[in-house]
């Protein structure tokens, strides 16, 4: 033992659940974590490879160029852009720059495994609100639940990890009820794969809801997970209040230069889009016929009821067969499994092994 002490706060912060790995000869199918199956735009590699020259400069701390873009893609003004490494950088930061001690942080749950950090990371108390019927945010009981102390509400549309959708406008009443005082965050880490609803809907709300922020990442559907890059659609004055918080170069210029060239490149999106909804509904097909149930996903991933069957000896036996699913117990949602879309042939591999488990 040695008598290194730590503040109260680090006890309280859950570990963030990983995928696991098995000891599988032959190629791993990693359907785990909600990555896209293909590799980055080869216009977005050469402008990784072009970077690499000035790797002894730090990185623009204003974002230039990636801010630039981006409000010309969102219509949003420069200085009311925050950009993260990725998108849960800016969903730490902005806990630690709006939560005080004793205040209130509302979520749905399940939902992304990141928002059980916010709360203890400055004291603050979580309210979670159980998901109503078919796996969808209950807008009613949250609206509900906040107090004179919230100050923080999450919204995660698509929800992570049910993939279901609420509309816009469902949001656009729920934010009506929502106090000034408090901050909506609308997490739309996966708002390309949505079909329901117009992708850029949530972010029209910005222009009523002063107190609304949009969050994206360019780690889903642009493929850069491995880069780290989101960005916040906010007020200039928490984009300020996230910059004070946090280390000053924390975008390195790889991953602001491969975001900068990604979002040029929408006619590649809507192909990914295009291909992985081809995959959805290939997924969802197979899962039903096998007898199995998952709400309609606008994601690029099932959440995959297994009703009353062993979750953690389907997720093993599906990883003797080299695919690596994630576990809902991890995600709040024992007895289901959450299942990306690979490729056509990872996806057949899955269903197959899916078959051979139950
Ligand atoms: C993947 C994901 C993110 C993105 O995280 P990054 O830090 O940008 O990679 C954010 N929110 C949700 C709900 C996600 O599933």
């Amino acid at each position: 033992m040695t008598g290194l002490e730590f503040n109260d706060r680090v006890g309280a912060i859950p570990v963030y659940p990983a995928a696991s790995t098995y000891a599988f000869d032959g190629d791993l199918v990693k359907l785990a974590s909600n990555e896209t199956p293909f590799a980055p735009h080869p216009k977005v590699l050469e402008a990784v490879e072009a970077q690499l020259k000035t790797l002894n400069r730090y990185p623009d701390p204003a974002k230039s160029t990636l801010r630039s873009r981006l409000s010309d893609r969102t219509g949003v003004a420069p200085g009311r852009i925050a950009i993260g490494n990725g998108s849960c950088e800016l969903l730490l930061a902005g806990a630690e720059a709006m939560l005080d001690p004793g205040a209130e942080v509302v979520y749905a749950w399940p939902s992304f495994s990141i928002y059980p950090h916010l709360a203890p990371l400055s004291g603050a108390r979580e309210v979670r609100v159980a998901l109503a019927e078919g796996d969808v945010h209950d807008l009613d009981a949250m609206a509900t639940e906040i107090t004179v102390a919230t100050q923080l509400v999450l919204v995660c549309n698509p929800n992570n990890p049910t993939s279901t959708h609420i509309p816009a406008s469902e949001i656009g009443a729920f934010c009506e009820r929502v106090p000034t005082h408090v901050t909506v965050i609308l997490d739309e880490a996966y708002v390309e794969f949505q079909t329901d609803d117009d992708p850029d809907a949530g972010a029209d709300l910005l222009a009523a809801f002063p107190n609304l922020v949009v969050l994206r990442t360019f780690s889903k559907v642009h493929g850069l997970a491995g880069l780290r890059c989101g960005y916040a659609l906010c007020s200039a004055r928490l984009r300020a209040a996230i910059d004070a918080v946090r280390q000053p170069f924390s975008v390195n210029s790889i991953a602001q230069a491969a975001a900068a060239e990604a979002i040029l490149h929408s006619d590649d999106v809507t192909k990914r889009v295009e291909q992985t909804i081809v995959e959805r509904v290939h997924v969802e097909s197979g899962v039903e016929e096998l007898g199995l149930a998952s709400p309609p996903s606008q994601a690029n991933f099932s959440w995959v009821d297994l009703s009353e069957r062993d979750e953690a000896e389907v997720v093993r036996k599906l990883g003797e067969a080299g695919v690596i699913v994630r576990p809902g117990d991890g995600l709040g949602g024992p007895g289901h499994i959450r299942v990306t879309y690979g490729t056509r042939a990872e996806n057949e591999r899955f269903l197959e092994a899916l078959e051979a488990a139950l």
